[in-house]
């Protein structure tokens, strides 16, 4: 299957280097101390933070979110267990835990909708959420993932394009710090383009942590403009 047209756009009309429309939203649980909805492309997910108290992370897609593609395994969900892991260790590397001690942090992201990248835009909610709860945080965490196929590398795949079996590499940075956080990869790759596909990958991790600052600068903005300051 042709991925990549010979006037080099996608399926779903981008350039390989294109990143998905995102959009986020802060504050959309007003229950809980933080919160935020992520959006990257057809891809929805929200998060929710409650504390501080010990980091705990819970990921779980709605039933809703993937039509008839979703199937409940019974006896527990592996995907999601090692999801839940992978974003709370991601989350750990940039709460400044040792401000808070015996205190416990909990966030909990559900995937409204889902169209490949759905770890990502959680990782990319949850800091948002984080943040809009007032935990301490040493930088942002922010994540996006690319992959590698009919020899292009392309920025943040859809789900066709996830389903294509080609290699698929998330990363999650710290963009102040200049740090990898998270590194994730499926399937196989040339060893001479990994380099390549990461680069791109970490690209758009600080595209979106770009966007990210807008967002929280603009709610600061709208809380003093609400608070008369
Ligand atoms: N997916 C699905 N049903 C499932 C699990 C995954 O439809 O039970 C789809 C969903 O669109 C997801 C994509 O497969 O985004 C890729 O899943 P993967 O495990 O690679 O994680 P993700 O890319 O979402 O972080």
């Amino acid at each position: 299957m042709e991925y990549v047209s010979p006037e080099g756009l996608r399926l779903d009309g981008r350039r390989p280097m294109e990143m998905r429309q995102i959009r986020a939203e802060i504050g959309a649980v007003s229950k809980a101390d933080g919160s935020a909805i992520f959006e990257m492309g057809n891809t929805k997910v929200i998060a929710a933070v409650y504390g501080p108290r010990e980091v705990r992370c819970e990921y779980s897609m709605a039933n809703f979110s993937t039509g008839d593609r979703m199937r409940k395994p019974k006896g527990g969900d592996r995907r999601s267990t090692e999801i839940s892991l992978v974003i709370r260790q991601t989350m750990e590397a940039c709460i400044l835990t040792h401000l808070m001690p015996r205190s416990q942090i909990d966030i909990y992201v559900q995937v409204l909708q889902a169209d490949g990248g759905t770890r990502s835009a959680c990782i990319n909610a949850a800091t948002l959420a984080l943040a809009d709860a007032g935990i301490p945080m040493r930088d942002l965490v922010t994540s996006c993932s690319a992959g590698y196929l009919n020899s292009t590398p392309l920025l943040d795949l859809n789900y066709v394009e996830d389903s294509a079996g080609g290699p698929d590499v998330t990363v999650g940075i710290l963009p102040k710090l200049d740090k990898v956080t998270l590194l994730q990869m499926d399937s196989k790759l040339p060893i001479d383009i990994l380099e390549n596909v990461m680069q791109l990958a970490t690209e758009g991790c600080k595209a979106i942590a770009n966007y990210i600052r807008e967002v929280l600068l603009e709610n600061t903005k709208q809380l003093e403009y609400r608070r008369g300051v």
